[in-house]
């Protein structure tokens, strides 16, 4: 009876793997076997021929070392067996190298050996650059190839594993396997695209009588030394069978994949008013050294897209999305500090920390926003009289340059690049990481109070009661007869015990959207009455979790409608200037949405920051003919007070509107120092003129 030179009899060790290896080079170069020197030949000079123009290269699973002998590109060699001519030695599953550092990966029979193919081609693609090959010989279970492993038992194959969902539980040793690898991987072409960047350049079915008189490469089956002649003919009827019948014969399998160059797409997207809605080529990343390998490339970061205007819009230029920079790296509880990746948004972060009564200590109006963004626009809150901006309260920025550059900079080190940083939108570089403040509070549950000021009081009472409570802001009603405003505010306190959010339903999002859109001067007065009713007789919930007072857009499907004007002017000014944009509103026939007012103090915000010491006035305006001209003239008036403009709303600052508000000299001065050139750009910018 035939007796297979393979012993399974028992799991090998790792020392016994090695022996083997050895005594496999050593009967190589004593037998000197020409047909499996011609097999080998033939395999590594097609790997080679595919090297030219690779710099990094790398072998897994060199096994018993013959690679070297026959390519003469340079590469490193690795195998789990640590030989004298293996240069690393590690498991294929955990490559020891960096992310994108490689420009090819080879291998030849070793897929049959892994327990977690998946998470091989994972560690390859991950260690490839974009655009790097993967190249791979692998055994082909051909009809004649089944027959062969039957007979001979030197491995096994089983295809019934999911190997996306489960690992194979192979014994240790260099014939143990499961042959049926590669075929399991390919075969879900859905989840292999799902799962890897892969595109497929050549797949090529080979070898057949070629493998059997070679006498096999660890086996020592008997052969018959052949002339070279011959063996080029045995090789091209090889050819001629397999071309017409390899799922018969054909006894390996040659692969190459390529990396994709980068994960590009397109996407349609706006900012929030959907001014700019428009389909842009957006690159994501869930690693720094991809985005700092592919520096180049990009001309602006965003985050959620959640501006109103066109600051996080570039037409025809390549945008990096930062949702895939979802971690939050640490929270320090007891120094008040949370430090996480620039996509990180609000909300991810109250889910993490409000539980244990800790809150961010400025926030917008909206959830779901970047940090990135929120420190890009210096976001501010409904307690600017507190906390001030976004701004004031990061530890440091991890911010890279475009030169590949990365720096931590904060309010003491390069503190001109923070600054310009800090409601820079996104112009200074592109924020990775961020440190900043978090604070503890009472419980989540706020007293809220809303009281009827006549309009020409607003200012006055809104200074007053920002000072004496945790949140305050103005609501004006802009068309209302009886010209009554009212001031919103809330107030941690220990009785407040509200657990839960609840989303009011008389504040629905979508409602509110809905009343909006087909709003006119006469709905607008009733709901304005309606609103007096309530609020004089008290007729609204008085204890609200915070997040359903901070958020009230937090469910809306878009904008309500129109254009937004966020200005903010001296408090001296104030007054004047919303009497003069109100004359300029009633002129123009204009029906205006929503009116919020807060107060600001002073604060530490330099360069493009918006806030200064005054009143900030958000205006919705719905659209109508005259809504440019009207835009313009109110931004006038606010440049002629020294007032400023919120760049994250903005869609419509001309550039010597810009020039006179910001000092731009000097912002593209802190650029261009830490860019040499003002590399980041976005649509905004542009029409700001500031590239
Ligand atoms: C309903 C609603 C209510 C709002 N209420 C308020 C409010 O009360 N107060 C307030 O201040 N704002 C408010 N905003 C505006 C919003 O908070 C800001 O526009 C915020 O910056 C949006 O964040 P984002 O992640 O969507 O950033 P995006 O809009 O995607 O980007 C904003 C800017 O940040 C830059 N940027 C983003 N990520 C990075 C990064 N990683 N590196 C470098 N630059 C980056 C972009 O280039 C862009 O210039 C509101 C917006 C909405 C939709």
């Amino acid at each position: 009876m035939f007796k297979s030179p393979f012993d399974r009899s028992k799991n090998k060790t790792l020392e016994e793997v090695e022996e083997i290896f050895r005594s496999t080079r050593e009967d190589f170069f004593l037998r000197k076997n020409r047909n499996l020197q011609f097999l080998l030949q033939k395999r590594y000079s097609q790997i080679d021929s595919l090297l030219t123009n690779c710099d990094r290269v790398l072998e897994i699973g060199t096994g018993a070392g013959f690679s070297k002998l026959f390519i003469k590109q340079k590469f490193i060699s690795s195998d789990i067996a640590n030989n004298e001519w293996i240069d690393e030695c590690f498991s294929a599953e955990k490559i020891p190298h960096k992310s994108s550092s490689l420009d090819a990966v080879f291998t030849t029979d070793t897929i049959l050996h892994l327990n977690d193919p998946v998470n091989f081609f994972k560690e390859v693609e991950r260690v490839l650059k974009p655009g790097g090959l993967f190249i791979i010989q692998e055994i082909n279970l051909s009809l004649v190839h089944k027959i062969l492993i039957k007979t001979l038992n030197h491995c096994t194959y089983d295809y019934k594993k999911n190997l996306y969902l489960e690992k194979n539980e192979l014994e240790m040793g260099p014939f143990s396997a499961n042959a049926a690898n590669l075929d399991l991987i390919l075969s879900n072409n859905k989840q292999f695209n799902k799962e890897f960047s892969f595109e497929k350049k050549i797949d090529t079915k080979n070898e057949f009588l070629i493998y059997l008189l070679s006498g096999g490469i660890t086996a020592k089956f008997p052969y018959i030394n052949f002339p070279r002649f011959l063996l080029v003919l045995i090789d091209f009827l090889d050819k001629i069978l397999l071309y017409f019948l390899p799922n018969i014969f054909a006894l390996s399998r040659n692969i190459v994949f390529r990396k994709s160059p980068i994960k590009f797409s397109q996407i349609k997207y706006s900012g929030w008013a959907e001014t700019v809605k428009k389909q842009h080529d957006c690159l994501s990343f869930d690693n720094y050294f991809d985005i700092k390998n592919n520096i180049e490339l990009i001309n602006l970061a965003i985050g959620r897209a959640k501006s109103y205007g066109d600051v996080c819009t570039l037409t025809n230029q390549m945008i990096l999305k930062t949702d895939h920079l979802d971690k939050i790296l640490e929270i320090d509880y007891k120094n008040e500090n949370l430090t996480c990746q620039a996509g990180v948004t609000i909300d991810q972060i109250n889910n993490e920390i409000n539980n244990d009564n800790y809150i961010l200590p400025v926030t917008g109006g909206f959830e779901k926003i970047s940090i990135g963004g929120a420190i890009a626009n210096d976001i501010h809150g409904k307690n600017f009289f507190h906390y001030k901006s976004f701004g004031s309260h990061i530890n440091w920025i991890k911010i890279l340059l475009s030169d590949g550059d990365i720096r931590v900079i904060s309010k003491d080190k390069y503190s001109d690049l923070f600054f310009a940083t800090v409601g820079g939108i996104g112009l200074t570089g592109i924020i990775l990481e961020a440190s900043i403040k978090i604070i503890k509070v009472k419980n989540l549950g706020l007293k809220v109070e809303n009281i009827v000021v006549k309009n020409e009081y607003i200012f006055q009472h809104l200074k007053k009661h920002s000072r004496r409570n945790d949140y305050c802001y103005g609501i004006l009603s802009f068309h209302s007869r009886n010209k009554l405003s009212f001031i919103k505010l809330g107030n941690f306190s220990s009785e407040a015990v509200v657990k839960k959010r609840n989303n009011l339903p008389f504040l629905n999002p979508f409602l509110m959207s809905i009343f909006f859109k087909f709003s006119n001067k006469f709905s607008h007065r009733l709901f304005y009455s309606l609103l007096t009713i309530l609020y004089r007789k008290r007729l609204y919930k008085e204890q609200v979790h915070l997040n359903d007072y901070l958020y009230i857009y937090n469910n809306s499907l878009n904008y309500m409608e129109g254009v937004q004007i966020h200005y903010v002017v001296r408090e001296a000014d104030s007054e004047n200037a919303f009497s003069k944009i109100s004359d300029l509103i009633k002129s123009s026939g204009s029906t205006i949405n929503l009116v919020v007012i807060k107060y600001f103090t002073d604060c530490d915000a330099r360069y493009l920051s918006f806030p200064q010491n005054g009143f900030a006035v958000s205006i919705d305006v719905k659209s109508s003919k005259n809504i440019k001209s009207l835009i313009k003239d109110i931004i006038d008036t606010v440049i002629s007070l020294n007032g400023r403009i919120y760049l994250a709303k903005d869609s419509d600052l001309s550039k010597d509107q810009f020039s006179e508000i910001f000092n731009k000299e000097e912002f593209r001065e802190v650029v261009i120092k830490y860019n040499k050139m003002m590399k980041f750009s976005s649509d905004a910018a542009q029409r700001y003129n500031l590239n």
